[in-house]
């Protein structure tokens, strides 16, 4: 099960120059900005997005996140999480089947929402004969 106040922690381990943090923005401001999924980091934290991507390069080690990921699915990631973008529902890696196109070889949508899809696509096709 997916523990909010656990990823906060371990968001928080990952600050790699807590100087950087200060000024413009308080560590709390960004472990909120990043354990919330409602909405882009930088939008969040209003913030144009290559200035935010700045900060955050300078608080945290990104150098293996790929540049088209956010860092709240990148951290998400590290932990053994995903969020299903139908449910909603950050559920272990495990509740999603595996899809070799994708950065995290993870399909977007978790395995009992993809069964729903099927049976739908299924009844379309139904209807179509
Ligand atoms: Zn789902």
């Amino acid at each position: 099960m997916f523990n909010k106040e656990e990823f906060r922690n371990f968001v928080e381990s990952k600050i790699v120059n807590l100087y950087n943090v200060k000024g413009s923005l308080t560590k709390e401001q960004i472990l909120t900005a990043i354990c919330q999924f409602d909405c882009n980091i930088n939008e969040y934290l209003k913030l144009k997005p290559a200035n935010c991507s700045l900060k955050l390069h300078r608080i945290f080690d990104l150098s293996n996140k790929p540049r088209n990921v956010s860092i709240n699915y990148w951290f998400l990631y590290i932990f053994g999480f995903n969020r299903c973008y139908k449910c909603q529902k950050i559920l272990l890696i495990s509740d999603f089947c595996t899809i070799n196109r994708f950065w995290n070889k993870i399909n977007k949508e978790c395995k009992s929402c993809n069964k729903i899809s099927k049976l739908n696509r299924n009844k379309i096709r139904d209807k179509e004969y």
